[in-house]
Order: C-alpha cells, then structure tokens, then sequence
C-alpha cells in the first residue's frame, strides 16, 4: 500500500463568519492509500481553533508515512499509523477515512456496513448561515429551502439579535443557535431568554470552553438544549462536561478518527447526553465519512460541503434536507470530472 497526498483550495458561496474568524477559502489536504486498482482516501480539514494547520500537515506528509505490508486488518494498520501523525486531530481523521474506505471496498462493503453500524434512519440534516452581511439573510434562507432545520452562527453579541429577527421575516423553521463561544454569563442568560420565542432547538457551545461553571448555571437557567462543541472534542471530555451540557457534538476533525467518534457515541449514550453530528468546512470526502455515523446519532449537522462552490466529490448527498449516503462501497465516492487532477 502506499501513501500519497494532494492539497485542494475550497471555495465559498458566502464568506464564512464565526464569532471568532472570517474566511472566503480553505485549503484541504487530501490523503490517498493506495495498492493495485483499489485508492483509499481520506480529508483534513484542520482548524486554528484547536492549533492546527496545512503547514503542519504537509510538513508530516513530507517527511514520509510508513506503512505496514504485512497486517492485513484495519485495527492493527491503524496502531501502526496513528502514532505517525503527531497528534494532529484532523490528519488522524485522513488516514482513518482512507483506511476504512480501502478495507471496505476491498470487502465490497460500504464503510458503515464494514463496522456493523446502524444505517436505517432517516436524517434531517441542517443548513447553516453563517455570519455575515444582514442584507445576504433573505438570499441565505432562500438557498436553505430546501432543509427543514436552520443553523445560525451568532456570538457577536450587538448583532445576535438582528440576525434572528432578519431570518424570521422570512421563516419560521427550527433555528439550532451556534454561539461559537462567544458569549459571556450575563450575556448569554439573557439572550436564551429573548431566544425563548423564537422556536429554538438547541444552543451550541455559549461560552468558551474553561467556562464550564458559567455553562452550568446557564444549563439549569434556561429549557433550551445546551450542546458542547469546542469543549467535546474527544472521548475524554466527556466525563468533565458531562454535567454542563445536555448534548455533546462530535467532529472527525476533533476526534481524529472514525474509530474515536464511536467511542464518543458510546460513552455519550453512558451519560444520557444526546449525539450531534458535525463538520468544519469539508469537501463531500469527509462530509460521506461521518454520515457513515448517522445511523448512531440523535441529530445531524453535516453541510459543509454544501456552502463549497468546487467540491471534487460527490457523495452522501441531501435529498428534501434529508441525508443519504451512497451505497456504493467504501465512503461511496466518485471525483467529478472536472477534478481530475485529484486522482491519483
Ligand atoms: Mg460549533
């Protein structure tokens, strides 16, 4: 098997506002294993929040991935790979969709099938508006259309409320609130409170995340669904927020692996904290990836790939803001044609 790797600029309908940043374009990172006629490949998509970057990444890769010739089952690969990585989350994710991806298709299996997973349910995934110029809202909701659930980011505290009361001329769907950490106590109680009217489903990651006692207080203050994003990045969070939140969100760029995520499943479940899945900015590569999950999950949040106006790949794919995964085997991937400089 071997290792090869290839970067690719993504591109923004809008640009993409947070709390904390602003961005018209992303580079990915993608990794390929590959031997005889079967490639493997898996997406980086590392974020400064958690202090990664494509910098470091290609450096990593530059220096040379080994890979064992002899195991042929995909949890010893992974010992022998995991420790290459450098602890960098979102490259721990790469190889591990692109491990599963090859196991899978030379099984003839798509990835959820390969790892026994629930797949029979329906998702309801969420569209996100990110933060941005209010005059774009009306056009934003108007792409959000077809998705039954909205995601807005807010966590600039003067604009917060403009943005609700902008999106609510024109719809009254289900609004999951992204605060991005970025508010404080006194800000977020009342909000929550304003918020109250506004047909809100849950309130991810108000505070930043060494502010667990605030998150508390906010929890026991307020009916709406508190879920942990920044402070839920691997299996071991959990057992120090767990009383903070009512949800945890899961990422594969947080966790580093597919195999991490189901330990985070599990122990979720453990603490009767309900599962959200998520994504950063991604390309359908690792946006297929987690939606191998969604049969496990209480909520969906995987759209990345659908606020990217070049992505290579199709996918899972959305249907009446439904996600369905392929079956085709593997993540269940085809390149565009387009991209053709992208295969390997
Ligand atoms: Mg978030």
């Amino acid at each position: 098997m071997k290792v090869y790797f290839k970067k690719h600029r993504v591109y923004l309908k809008y640009s993409f506002g947070l709390s904390r940043s602003n961005n018209n374009w992303y580079d990915r990172i993608y990794v390929y294993l590959k031997r005889n006629n079967i490639t493997g490949i898996g997406e980086a998509a590392p974020s400064p929040r958690y202090n990664e970057s494509i910098h470091l990444i290609e450096k990593i890769l530059q220096n040379g991935i080994k890979i064992p010739q002899s195991h042929t089952s995909y949890e010893k690969i992974w010992k022998y790979l995991k420790p290459q990585l450098s602890e960098i989350k979102s490259l721990e994710a790469a190889f591990s969709m692109a491990l599963l991806d090859y196991m899978a298709k030379v099984e003839k299996k798509t990835v959820s099938k390969f790892l026994k997973l629930k797949q029979n349910k329906i998702h309801k995934t969420s569209y996100t508006i990110a933060i941005g110029r209010i005059s774009q809202i009306e056009e934003k909701v108007k792409d959000a259309e077809g998705y039954k659930i909205l995601k807005v980011k807010l966590g600039t505290v003067d604009n917060d409320k403009n943005i609700i009361k902008e999106i609510r001329k024109y719809t009254d769907k289900k609004i999951r609130v992204d605060a991005n950490e970025g508010w404080k106590l006194d800000q977020g109680l009342e909000i929550c409170d304003w918020l109250n009217k506004y047909n809100i489903e849950l309130i991810e990651q108000p505070f930043p995340s060494n502010k667990i006692e605030d998150t508390i207080k906010l929890k026991e203050y307020t009916d709406i669904d508190i879920y942990a994003d920044e402070n839920s990045c691997t299996s071991s969070d959990i057992s120090k927020i767990h009383s903070a939140f009512d949800g945890i969100n899961i990422k594969l760029m947080k966790c580093g692996s597919i195999f991490e995520a189901i330990n985070m499943i599990q122990l979720a479940k453990r603490y009767k904290l309900k599962v959200m899945l998520g994504c950063m900015i991604e390309t359908s590569v690792a946006i297929s990836a987690a939606a191998q999950l969604a049969g496990e999950v209480d909520l969906i949040d995987l759209d990345g790939n659908l606020l990217i106006k070049n992505d290579p790949f199709i996918g899972a794919e959305i249907h009446k803001g439904c996600l369905k995964i392929s079956s085709n085997y593997g993540l269940g991937l085809n390149l565009k044609k387009e991209f053709i400089n992208l295969k390997v």
